[in-house]
């Protein structure tokens, strides 16, 4: 049989009404979109993916903040056709395992921080937060502290979008649908100083926001609380950089009351912030680290959650039987891509190269914007970068309600071939690491364009 990939076949409007009949989108308003058509994407190369109508447009967001190495890398489609016809399936339950798995766990614990030596295979982000929340528990159990079940995460987190990863973030309107959070998840307030630092530093607000994380504490009991889950930097809820101050507090008191520190790096992780994690950024030692999207650059779904040597020694040594896993934890072709983006990432010193020289250009040049008259804020770490829109930029007033204005300036971009997201009223950047110069250039041009456009209808200048 001749089989073949989808998308020659069609022309647009086919594949939207295909898509409007029977295509139920993720964090969409189906009814909205239905009425527009969604863009249909064919292909991509580097950091430009084509649409349907044969549109070049620029990926400012590396798909969703995850083609850490660009698109068209052929060397993980040859990868993943070759482990397709060796293995393309086997299990890692009951006493086997199999090279990828067993050869992208030896990489990891190679590339992230030295005490992170073991991992436990996931197919996405949100699942690895599922999966920290039973080892977290599951850890507390066999220490003989079955207490010890609170997990303290922050307002307008995000962990992903199953039961758990939803309940663990900190998103109110994703909390509405379904009866979230699911018990024993708390959560404190956000490092956002630009929405929430009033009248104080940056520096005091970074350690007013962590102290509230030992009021929590003590408010609870500390005997009850497992743990504490944060992104270095948060990426859905706006690209939100904390202060100086903030890490360092948390440590200290995750550490004062003996509760396990866990770092969300999915988006942070393999690059992101110029550094291989946020956790070197900010110089923290979790105990926990998830990741998932530059895991495998977005080639093929993966995850995972690194353990240290402490919790990995608890879980191994004294735990027995873990009660957990999916039936394609450690899948042979996703774990060989992944490898292969990793070592790809390591050997073309793809993140070092980044921070060198296109990340201190990509922060440079986003900092242009702040003059501009609808930004109140500019953003970023690495090639993370967050325009923050305000309705008066000297007095801090945003606009009411939020959304409509970033969704606007969105729309602009969307019209002029770049891809820029808006949280909120704040427009955010996440380009490949391989972004050059010249596309950072490109980048700015049609941003500064979307801006500009914005004002104008708001009749601002
Ligand atoms: C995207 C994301 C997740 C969820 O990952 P999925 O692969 O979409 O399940 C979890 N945490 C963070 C910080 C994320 O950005």
């Amino acid at each position: 049989m001749n089989m073949t990939i989808p998308g020659r076949n069609l022309d647009t409007a086919q594949w939207q009404e295909l898509d409007r009949l029977h295509h139920v989108h993720p964090f969409t308003d189906s009814k909205a979109l239905n009425r527009k058509g969604s863009r249909i994407i064919t292909r991509a190369d580097g950091v430009y993916v084509w649409d349907s109508d044969g549109r070049r447009i620029l990926d400012g967001m590396a798909g969703l903040w995850c083609v850490n190495i660009g698109y068209g890398r052929k060397e993980l489609a040859r990868v993943a056709y070759e482990q397709m016809q060796e293995l393309p399936y086997y299990n890692i339950f009951f006493q086997t395992s199999h090279p990828p798995a067993t050869d992208l766990a030896a990489l990891l614990s190679e590339v992230t921080p030295a005490h992170l030596n073991h991992v436990f295979f996931t197919n996405s982000g949100s699942e690895a937060n599922d999966t920290v929340v039973r080892l977290v528990r599951r850890y507390w159990d066999i220490k003989g502290k079955p207490a010890r079940t609170v997990i303290i995460s922050r307002e307008n987190a995000y962990h992903g979008s199953t039961m758990a990863g939803a309940s663990l973030g900190g998103m109110k309107p994703m909390h509405r649908q379904g009866g979230l959070p699911i018990p024993d998840i708390e959560h404190i307030m956000q490092p956002y100083w630009y929405a929430l630092g009033e009248g104080l530093t940056p520096e005091e607000f970074g350690l007013r926001a962590a102290r509230a994380l030992e009021e929590r504490i003590e408010h609870l009991g500390p005997e009850r609380v497992a743990a504490f889950i944060g992104e270095p930097i948060q990426g859905a809820g706006g690209v939100i950089v904390p202060p100086e101050t903030y890490w360092p507090e948390i440590v200290r008191i995750c550490r004062k009351y003996d509760i396990l520190l866990v770092v969300d790096e999915v988006i942070c992780g393999f690059g992101r912030t110029g550094k291989w994690f946020g956790s070197d950024y900010y110089g923290l030692e979790p105990d926990l680290m998830s990741i998932a999207k530059g895991l495998s650059s977005g080639y093929l779904p993966i995850g995972g959650v690194m353990l240290s040597d402490a919790v990995a020694d608890v879980l191994i040594e004294k735990g027995g039987e873990f009660q957990h896993g999916f039936t394609y934890s450690g899948h042979p072709a996703c774990c060989a891509v992944a490898a292969a983006n990793v070592r790809i990432l390591r050997d073309e010193r793809i993140i070092e190269r980044a921070e060198q020289e296109t990340v201190p250009y990509l922060q440079s040049r986003i900092r242009e914007f702040e003059t501009h008259p609808l930004v109140g804020e500019v953003r970023g770490v690495g090639m993370l970068g967050a325009l923050q829109l305000a309705k008066n930029k000297d007095t801090r007033l945003m606009f009411d309600p939020p959304g409509d204005v970033g969704s606007l300036c969105r729309d602009h971009c969307t019209a002029n071939d770049l891809i820029m997201r808006a949280v909120g009223d704040s427009m955010i950047v996440s380009p490949p690491l391989v972004i050059s110069r010249s596309e950072i250039d490109e980048l700015i041009d049609k941003a500064a364009r979307a801006l500009d456009l914005t004002a104008r209808d708001l009749g601002i200048s």
